[in-house]
């Protein structure tokens, strides 16, 4: 039988343990609020990564570049849809494509076609921000390496629309996938293997486009050689003039353009080395996001 004493000292026993638990509780919540870390890795698991895909040029124009009736354009779609399907398997994800085999992703298109002057003019105040800051000395133009092609006027628009879209829905990762064909010597095929644009180091979204782009090298390099043309001797090229990687500012978020190939390299005239190619390099870049993912925004 218990005594009232044994009875007494297990009362005070049982006082002492649920005040230290509650202590302890009161303490590890107070950590948890006062430690940023912890805060983002609870937030990070409640919230998906958003990527936007965009595979270049427009659905049914632009992407010029064109070898031997193999259209640019047609090649980064195959390309994208690949991707996106690979990624789907990333439950972290919400992946985003700009244009898909039915044409541009609606939402999107909806929003250029309705807020053109809004896109324009905003493009317009950051172009006189960044100018402004160049007058001031705190930002030097640079010189391109290479000369892109003018985008034309509807795509110009498309691409501002797509970076402000962007800031809209707040999408944390933008891919541009391209070919290359640029440029031929004498009408004839010169260069092969691929070649990436970030934007360049004075642009406040430089490192997270560095990092990503390194992410992206690490796997690609291992199906395909760097390009050998030598205005692209870096592969991962800096490019202070590129609307895809936010030129003026205009993006905040990483962006790469990846050129996975020459169009008129020899493993893209036959459709079956080509398809062969394309997939390979979608399952690469796919790889590569899921370990971009994982170490970026797990830790
Ligand atoms: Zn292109």
């Amino acid at each position: 039988m218990m005594t009232k004493n044994n009875t007494a000292k297990i009362l005070i026993f049982i006082i002492i343990l649920s005040l230290s638990v509650s202590a302890f509780m009161v303490f590890s919540q107070s950590y948890k609020q006062n430690n940023p870390s912890q805060i983002k890795s609870q937030f990070d698991r409640q919230t998906k990564m958003k990527i936007l895909i965009v595979p270049g040029h427009e659905p049914n124009a632009g992407g010029a570049d064109e070898f031997k009736k193999i259209k640019e354009r047609d090649l980064n779609l195959q390309l994208s849809l690949l991707l996106k399907k690979d990624l789907t398997l990333n439950s972290n994800l919400d992946v985003i494509l700009a244009r898909d085999e039915n044409g541009w992703n609606t939402d999107l298109e909806k929003y250029v076609k309705t807020s053109s002057t809004t896109i324009m003019s905003w493009v317009a105040d950051m172009k006189e921000k960044m100018m402004n800051k160049v007058d001031a000395g705190e930002i030097k133009l640079i010189d391109p390496n290479i000369k892109h092609n003018n985008a034309a006027s509807n795509a110009v628009l498309f691409l501002y629309g797509t970076n402000k879209w962007i800031e809209k829905n707040n999408i944390d990762l933008v891919l541009h996938v391209h070919f290359n064909n640029n440029p031929k010597i004498n009408g004839k095929p010169n260069y092969s293997g691929y070649c990436m644009y970030i934007p360049e180091h004075q642009y406040s979204n430089y490192s997270s486009s560095k990092i990503f782009a390194d992410y992206l090298s690490d796997e690609i390099s291992k199906i395909q050689k760097p390009s050998n043309m030598p205005q692209e001797k870096d592969t991962i090229i800096e490019d202070q003039a590129l609307i895809a990687t936010g030129n003026y500012d205009t993006l905040k978020i990483p962006s790469v353009v990846v050129e996975y190939a020459y169009i008129y390299e020899p493993m893209m005239l036959a459709s079956t080395t080509r398809n062969k190619f394309i997939e390979t390099a979608a399952s690469s870049t796919a790889t590569a996001i899921n370990t971009y993912t994982k170490k970026e925004f797990e830790q």
